[in-house]
């Protein structure tokens, strides 16, 4: 198979149990949004997704290949935070590079691919400047440039609107949706609003307390919520 398949994932932190037995299976190219509550788990299953973090159980397979014990540098996905995690002592330009300068990928090829994103992004004018000397929407679209940079298999998306303004989240929106169209890569996005998980879903993975309530299309959750509680999450009538 290709894509990404989670097998019967658990983590504990101590004795807490947050992610509780997750199977999935995401083909590639999709775009599925994980949306539920503050602290039901989304972050965590994000991070051992990237490799950042270990399951206590479980497997994680990428394109058929078992990945649990692969660094997440290894596992060809890039991560975009919430809080953007841009390095303030550097340009945009070297925020952008940075990661890519000591790989495989050739000088001409990493500036190439710096031009592509900055014009992608609408990211040029900013270039030599510092992430200090830039707007909360600049800022992020610098964050999702330096994973676009990667050239990533699936981008992993934490929240990554929730510290823009309402206005600026509707715009950013759309600008997702035309990159995933563009780059044809996987994306997985974490969010705990509803419209945008609606909006940009392929498919909407329902979490509650470290379990899958249900996972389907925007329309079969809409339609046919699995219960109250994912009903009342996605603002379907129950
Ligand atoms: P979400 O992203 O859905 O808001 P998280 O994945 O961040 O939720 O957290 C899920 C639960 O795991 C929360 O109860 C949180 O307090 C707990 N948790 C997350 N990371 C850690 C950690 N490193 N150590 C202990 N508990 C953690
Ligand atoms: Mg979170």
């Amino acid at each position: 198979m290709s894509g990404l398949e989670l097998r019967n994932i658990v983590k504990n932190f101590g004795a807490v149990e947050v992610i509780r037995d997750v199977s999935l299976a995401v083909n590639d190219g999709e775009f599925v949004a994980f949306v539920g509550p503050s602290g039901c788990g989304k972050s965590t299953l994000l991070r051992l997704i990237a490799g950042l973090d270990k399951p206590t159980g479980g497997s994680i397979a990428i394109d058929g290949k078992d990945v649990t014990g692969i660094t997440a540098a290894d596992r060809g996905l890039a991560m975009v935070f919430q809080s953007y995690a841009l390095y303030p002592h550097m340009s945009v330009r070297e925020n952008l590079a940075f990661g890519l300068e000591n790989t495989k990928v050739a000088k001409a090829e990493i500036e190439a691919r710096i031009a592509d994103a900055a014009r992608m992004l609408e990211i040029e004018p900013f270039l030599q400047r510092r992430p200090g000397q830039l707007s909360g929407g600049q800022r992020q679209r610098v964050a999702i440039g330096r994973a676009i940079v990667r050239r990533p298999d699936a981008f992993l998306l934490d929240e990554p609107l929730s510290n823009l303004d309402a206005e600026l989240r509707v715009t950013m929106r759309a600008e997702l949706a035309a990159l995933h169209a563009r780059l044809k890569a996987t994306m997985i996005y974490v969010t705990h609003d509803q419209v945008e998980a609606m909006t940009l879903a392929d498919r909407i993975v329902v979490l509650r307390g470290g379990r899958i309530e249900q996972v389907g299309t925007p329309l079969e959750l809409y339609n046919k919520p699995a219960n109250r509680f994912v009903a009342g999450f996605i603002g379907a009538p129950h």
